[in-house]
């Protein structure tokens, strides 16, 4: 067993406490194996936990980990919800449907990405077409595979990369990098070329639980963009989607919603020019459901620093080793960037996001979300 990587907290950890905390709360729970194994050799699953009615037609829906890293806070708000309300009755139409860590490779490594160096936030796309192209990517994808971490070669790409913050601006730069490419499996924010293994599982933990689902209210839970301890709830999708009325009612001036598009700015600090959002994924696996996919974004430390970990880390699994010491100490930074080693955050941003549970909770068992316009109507509206 390595004794460099860090060991708290830890994917067997989150594991081991959702797992107890779904079992005590009755839920009945699914695995589904990962093909890898943990840095300590341990296996790696994603799990799912159903609560109520297995036929319930209103399903609150709560996935944490889809960047890997950022579910030590998504697993803790789910822990902790199935330790406090976990055994609160639910009635007969509504159930609740926790997917644990659907990235389990990226959490156990400590990464954003997964196995592949995919950025699942840019994986859920069709195949099948034409793969989206950026080119202004391209012309920078160099400064990301440097060997080296210091040294001579290490300060040329810094150079280069602080001459591209004059060129183009921090927002600007980013929204060409965040924006996601399908060209080279060793950048940043690589979309991939097929469907993950957490794509696949996604589809499957849907098709399998989600079939009986007339109304549902997705959370894919994230850290890392925005201002420090803010959490903030976000619709982030392609186009507007029958429900969106819906969403805005019931949360007003909290939700901020997002409509991505190429060469659109975001003052969030989450790229507003990206494809292969979650949220889109699940609009299409689910097209017969009444459907409000959120997102919960809690801010962490500014871009800069954010940035130069995430490259650090790129560094480690491309050039370095990250069971050494070395391996450790960027982990440890990258971890900060995530889930910052500050109680008060971890507090402050879990009590919001139960906050927001429960109100669409609550709105799942009270409001009447009859579709209002039938969606055949809606697909040939211009506004797809
Ligand atoms: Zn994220």
């Amino acid at each position: 067993m390595p004794d460099a990587f860090p060991n708290h907290p830890s994917y067997c950890g989150l594991r081991e406490r959702f797992v107890h905390a779904a079992t005590q709360a009755g839920a009945s729970l699914s695995r589904y194996d990962h093909p890898l194994p943990g840095p300590f050799g341990e296996s790696l699953s994603t799990d799912v936990a159903w609560l109520g009615n297995p036929r319930a037609e209103r399903v609150l829906v709560t996935l944490s980990g889809t960047h890997g890293v950022e579910g030590y806070y998504g697993s803790d708000c789910q822990s902790q919800w199935l330790e406090t309300y976990g055994t609160r009755e639910l009635p007969d139409d509504v159930a609740i449907l926790m997917i644990h860590l659907i990235n389990p490779w990226g959490t156990a490594w400590m990464r954003r990405v997964n196995e592949d160096n995919i950025d699942l936030n840019r994986n859920y796309i069709d195949f099948t077409q034409p793969l989206p192209d950026n080119a202004a990517y391209a012309a920078i994808h160099d400064v990301y595979t440097c060997t080296d971490l210091e040294g001579p070669s290490r300060a040329q790409a810094d150079a280069r990369f602080n001459a591209l913050v004059e060129e183009h601006g921090w927002a600007q730069l980013m929204a060409i990098v965040g924006a996601g490419q399908y060209q080279f499996a060793d950048g940043l924010f690589f979309g991939g070329h097929a469907p993950s293994w957490s794509n696949q599982t996604l589809r499957q933990i849907l098709a399998t639980h989600l079939g009986s689902a007339k109304v549902a209210m997705t959370f894919d839970l994230h850290t890392g963009a925005g201002e420090y301890g803010h959490p903030m709830l976000m619709t982030i999708v392609q186009s507007a989607y029958p429900a969106l009325p819906d969403a805005q009612s019931l949360f007003g001036p909290w939700l901020y919603t997002l409509i991505t598009a190429a060469n659109t700015l975001s003052d969030t600090g989450v790229a507003a020019t990206s494809t292969g959002y979650t949220s889109q994924a699940l609009l299409d696996a689910l097209p017969e459901v009444q459907l409000m996919p959120f997102v919960i974004e809690c801010g962490t430390w500014p871009g800069p620093p954010m940035h130069a970990q995430l490259r650090a880390d790129h560094w480690l699994h491309l050039h370095g080793d990250p069971l050494s010491e070395q391996g450790q100490m960027i982990k440890r930074g990258l971890l900060e960037q995530f889930y910052p080693d500050d109680s008060d955050w971890q507090a402050l941003v879990g009590l919001r996001t139960r906050q927001i549970w429960e109100r669409a909770l609550t709105a799942l068992i009270h409001q009447d979300y009859t579709p209002k316009t039938p969606r055949a109507d809606l697909s040939t509206s211009p506004q797809e």
